[in-house]
């Protein structure tokens, strides 16, 4: 397992940190934050170097802007005020940040902790460009990055700064998160359940191969499930699926044959002609007419996989079951969701990583029910597949 350096390696007392977190939090029409989580995960740290007596530089990306400069909707001033109710201190914003004669002493003279306006209102952020990163390591004796949900990213903020600062960590956030993916990862508790949906199987394949050498079951969902089905020569009408990975789905499923591993396709599906016609119907998963396509698992389904998830001592679950954002298709993902929390009652240890697995939690109000809730979703499933991230192994001891 990779030796990392942390917060603790450190003494703060006179230094400046600069440290990357994920405020990328979701804003209303009127800029108002829905969901402060990414926020209030990341405050932990901040606090940490200034009760060590450090000052602190914060940096962070929101939403994607163009690249060309300030856009009200995605400015960090939005969550400003927030910010600074949460550490209970003034929190200056700084922008123009990026030019020759840009001095951070003026500001850390005034405050103790400074705000550096969206990454992304620069280019350079997202090519990973070495003079953006230059500057922003130039501001700071030590780099802390503590946004996990981006460590799968090679941008300036979170990669290429490595090279231009001497000492670097990670937060307490990151800390947490591999703490907690490697404890459902590697722990002996019996049996081991992968649960994944979501669209594409293209994004999973690597975690795919990865989990077959770990776990006991995988659970396959969402429309996912369409490209293993449909390479097992079952009729899927007209739903999603990908044509360039049937080969590769053969090759999975072979796999985790050869290894004795059990993969659960759904049995059945809930379909109707379109997304937007409510008239379902239930189909045998392999034999569904050509004029429909399944957006949801069945009751069939759903209960071979209560079966197994119940049974489970260790859960992991990224991607939905269906089409969840629509009412009549989120049943699949929400019976899911519950079975984890039932699981995770009885013992089992649960990880959910990925924005829509995460959102079906939330919306079911069960977000305290479970083990450990992933900031990443690119970045879990790629932490999975390799065992590290790109930007993580810049920190190594
Ligand atoms: P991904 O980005 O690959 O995790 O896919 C997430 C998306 O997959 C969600 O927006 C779901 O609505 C969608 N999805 C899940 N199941 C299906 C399905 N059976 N048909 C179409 N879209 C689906």
């Amino acid at each position: 397992m990779m030796k990392i350096k942390k917060l603790n390696d450190f003494n703060f007392k006179g230094k400046i940190a600069i440290i990357r977190v994920d405020f990328n939090v979701p804003l209303d029409k009127n800029l108002r934050i829905t969901d402060s989580t990414r926020i209030d995960l990341g405050i932990k740290s901040i606090e940490h170097v200034i009760s060590n007596g450090g000052k602190c530089i914060i940096m962070s990306h929101l939403g994607r802007p163009k690249g060309n400069g300030f856009e009200k909707d995605y400015s960090l001033k939005n969550i400003l005020k927030y910010l600074s109710s949460k550490l209970n201190k003034e929190v200056l914003l700084i922008d123009n940040y990026f030019r020759k004669d840009f001095s951070i002493d003026n500001y850390l003279n005034k405050n103790d902790i400074i705000l550096l306006e969206n990454l992304r209102f620069y280019s350079e952020e997202k090519d990973n460009d070495f003079n953006f990163s230059k500057a922003l390591a130039s501001m700071a004796d030590i780099y802390v990055n503590n946004a996990f949900g981006t460590c799968h990213r090679t941008h300036s903020s979170t990669n290429s700064i490595n090279k231009f600062i001497k000492n670097s960590c990670i937060g307490d956030l990151v800390d947490n998160e591999i703490f907690n993916i490697n404890k459902v990862l590697y722990e002996e508790k019996k049996p081991f359940t992968a649960i994944l949906g979501g669209a594409k199987v293209s994004d999973k394949i690597g975690v795919i191969e990865k989990l077959i050498d770990l776990v006991d079951n995988i659970i396959i969902g969402g429309a996912m499930a369409n490209t293993f089905i449909k390479s097992k020569g079952g009729n899927i009408g007209k739903s999603l699926f990908e044509e360039d990975n049937l080969d590769i789905a053969n090759h999975l499923l072979k796999k985790a044959r050869d290894k004795g591993i059990k993969i659960y396709l759904p049995e059945d599906l809930n379909c109707s002609k379109s997304i937007t016609d409510f008239n379902t119907k239930t189909f045998n998963a392999h034999e569904i007419p050509n004029d429909y396509s399944g957006f949801d698992i069945g009751k069939k389904s759903i209960n071979t996989f209560k079966k197994v998830i119940l049974n489970s001592k260790r859960i992991i679950w990224n991607g939905p079951m269906g089409v969840f954002e629509v009412n009549e298709f989120s049943n699949g993902t929400f019976e899911i969701c519950k079975f984890v929390v039932e699981a995770t009652n009885e013992g089992a240890f649960s990880l959910v990583g990925g924005g829509d697995s995460v959102a079906a939690v939330k919306k079911n109000n069960l977000e305290n029910n479970i083990s450990f809730i992933s900031t990443g979703g690119g970045a879990l499933l790629e932490y999975i597949a390799n065992g590290t991230l790109p930007s993580l192994d810049l920190i190594k001891k």
